[in-house]
C-alpha cells in the first residue's frame, strides 16, 4: 500500500475568519491531535488577507491561532492583523503576537517532553525484550 503524499489521510477542516470574512480550509494529518500536552491545543500560522476590497490589504499577513480539541474539531479561532500602514508592527500588535507565539512554543516544549518520555519508555522496553 502506498500513501499519496498530498491527499493521504488528511482531514479537512474549515474555519470562519473574522478578518477576511470568509471560510478557509485547513488540512491536518489524521494523528494531528495525538500526544498533545493539553486540549484544546493551539496551532499558530500566518495567512494572507483574502477578500479585501482594499488592494493595499492584499499583502497583509494575518496571524491566526486555532484551538483544536482531541477529536480534531476547531473550538476557537483568534486572528490578528497589523492595521498599521507601514511594515513596522505597532507595539500592541507586536505584544499580542509575541504572547501567542510564546504560548505556542511552551506547548511545543511540553509535547516534546512527552515524546521524549515515550521514546525512553519504548527504548527501555526494547532493551528488556532483547535481554531475554
Ligand atoms: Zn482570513
Amino acid at each position: 500500500m502506498t500513501k499519496s503524499p498530498d491527499n493521504g489521510n488528511k482531514i479537512k477542516k474549515i474555519y470562519r475568519c473574522s478578518i477576511c470574512k470568509k471560510t478557509h480550509d485547513l488540512y491536518f494529518p489524521s494523528d494531528f491531535a495525538k500526544n498533545r500536552s493539553k486540549y484544546p491545543f493551539s496551532y499558530v500560522f500566518l495567512h494572507k488577507y483574502e477578500n479585501s476590497e482594499n488592494i493595499e490589504d492584499k499583502d497583509k499577513d494575518i496571524l491566526t491561532t486555532i484551538y483544536i480539541d482531541a477529536q480534531l474539531n476547531i473550538r476557537g479561532v483568534e486572528v490578528l492583523l497589523n492595521e498599521d500602514d507601514t511594515n513596522i508592527l505597532s507595539k500592541d500588535t507586536s505584544k499580542d503576537i509575541i504572547g501567542k507565539l510564546t504560548g505556542f512554543i511552551l506547548e511545543l516544549q511540553d509535547e516534546h517532553e512527552i515524546l521524549i518520555k515515550k521514546y525512553n519508555d519504548l527504548e527501555k522496553k526494547y532493551e528488556e525484550l532483547s535481554n531475554k
